[in-house]
């Protein structure tokens, strides 16, 4: 790590003390900074607090005061979740208070070079992608970190200027950036989405290309060159480009960059590897490995290693991730499809007759969006709150055998009678958990376990 002397004796505001608040509060306690620790929560009963409070840290918790601006303040850290239109917050804008997310002090006072990925969709996917292969190849360097759930933080202070920190940003922790740096920049896509934190599209946008405004011609962004948008957005970029492309592949990408082709991955018009590699179904997944791929070549990594850690990748959970099979029929936990958006995704990702299972917390959306992407579906076992509005978009669909069920187990007892060999049984649910469970991932842990115990657990 960098020396965080010039943090010595500065007055911060930490908002929010959940995992990346308690990482932000360590490190600048152990840089010197004077700090007030805000939380709407009660704090009281947590034992780590009373130790900081011992440390000199200034606790003010059960809401967001304003007083909280009374004291001086050289900059705030904010939990990347809290909104900018807490009066808080709109009231340090105007005084002209930089507030800033961690990745911000990340980059600031990190000496090992950060990979940055982000996009609205694949960030997860393909940062555990990347660090698998530059994990192969380097054992002992690469580091993973940020929005996949770990404070970003926690590795700047262990990773050296030899090490290499692959980290997910969001578009929320980006938004509270001023010198975030990464060296190469990974922008998987962007679709509307978080459109209510951000405000309007332009915004969303903007935030996301924070990821690329401080590079310099020394660094690379890999970008989805499918999306034309971004060829534009990134114009005025400095950075090396590395367009990645599954569908727009003409001239400029078999020049400068990482493409699909006659069923295979190439690079600079070299054939890499077979996409029969790839393990994760589905053509996004195909742009998921494009940009790992055009990492690990600058990083060469030796093409054996990249594509033994393609093949062996097998997705994160409960993301179209396969769960086996059992009779011939091969089942997928999409539990984090929570939207329209990726519920489409997994659909378009199968060839076979779909069992489909979906449902969960109504938000008023209509489901319309799905309709032309059911042709596939034989059956669907639709459940919980948004059950009658699915079932009538699937009925537009003309999707042949349609059942509703209160619940998750039900509708997965239902499937799994109806699924014959050849199919596949995909639970996407293209909605929130939250009417029937604590999240998405619980949502999917319950879904395996259904299976696993409608079958004994012994067919696989
Ligand atoms: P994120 O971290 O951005 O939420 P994940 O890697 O967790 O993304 O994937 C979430 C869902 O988004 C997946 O289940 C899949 O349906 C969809 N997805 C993944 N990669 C892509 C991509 N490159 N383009 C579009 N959709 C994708």
């Amino acid at each position: 790590m960098k020396s965080t002397n010039d943090l010595q004796n500065k007055q911060v505001l930490v908002l929010g003390y959940a995992m990346t608040g308690k990482s932000v509060v360590e490190f600048l306690l152990k840089a010197g900074a004077n700090i007030v620790l805000n939380d709407r929560g009660d704090l009281s009963s947590d034992p780590s607090v009373s130790f900081l409070i011992s440390e000199g840290v200034e606790v003010v918790d059960g809401g967001h005061p304003l007083s909280l601006l009374d004291r001086p303040l050289d900059f705030i850290v904010k939990n990347p979740g809290i909104p900018y239109q807490i009066p808080v917050l709109e009231s340090a804008i105007e005084q002209g208070i930089p507030i800033y997310t961690d990745i911000e002090l990340a980059s600031r006072y990190a000496s090992a070079p950060i990979i940055g990925i982000t996009g609205s969709n694949g960030k997860t996917t393909t940062t555990a992608l990347i660090y698998d292969i530059l994990k192969a190849a380097h054992p002992a360097q690469v580091h993973l970190a940020g929005n996949i759930g770990i404070p970003t933080l926690d590795i700047v202070q262990t990773a050296s200027a030899r090490d290499i920190i692959v980290m997910e940003v969001s578009s929320f922790q980006l938004e509270g950036t001023a010198q975030f740096h990464p060296q190469i920049a990974v922008l998987t896509n962007i679709y509307e989405a978080h459109l209510d934190y951000h405000g309007s599209r332009v915004a969303y946008v903007q935030a996301k290309m924070k990821l690329v405004a401080n590079q310099t011609a020394e660094d690379v962004v890999i970008y989805n060159y499918d999306q034309t948008e971004l060829t534009e957005f990134l114009s005025e970029s400095r950075a090396v480009k590395i367009p990645f492309a599954i569908d727009a592949v003409d001239d400029y990408v078999r020049q400068h960059g990482v493409y699909l082709e006659n069923e295979a991955i190439y690079a600079r018009g070299e054939r890499l590897f077979d996409i029969q590699v790839i393990q994760i179904p589905g053509q996004h997944n195909i742009q998921n490995v494009l940009a790992a791929t055009a990492v690990a070549l600058i990083e060469e990594v030796p093409l054996a290693t990249l594509v033994e850690a393609v093949h062996n990748y097998q997705g994160m959970p409960h993301r179209i991730q396969p769960m086996g099979e059992y009779a011939g029929v091969r089942y997928y936990n999409d539990s984090k499809a929570t939207n329209e958006t990726a519920t489409i995704t997994a659909l378009d990702s199968f060839d076979s007759s779909i069992v489909y299972i979906g449902g969960g917390l109504d938000r008023g959306v209509t489901f319309e969006a799905l309709i032309p992407h059911l042709t596939q579906v034989k059956v669907a076992a639709l459940y919980g709150e948004a059950q009658d509005k699915m079932a009538a978009a699937f009925k537009v669909a003309g999707v042949p055998t349609i059942e509703q069920f209160e619940e998750l187990q039900e509708a997965t007892t239902f499937a799994v009678s109806q699924a014959e060999p050849g199919d596949t049984v995909l639970f996407s649910p293209s909605c929130a958990s939250w009417d029937q469970f604590e999240n998405y991932e619980r949502r999917g842990e319950d879904f395996i376990q259904f299976v696993q115990s409608l079958h004994g657990r012994t067919e696989k």
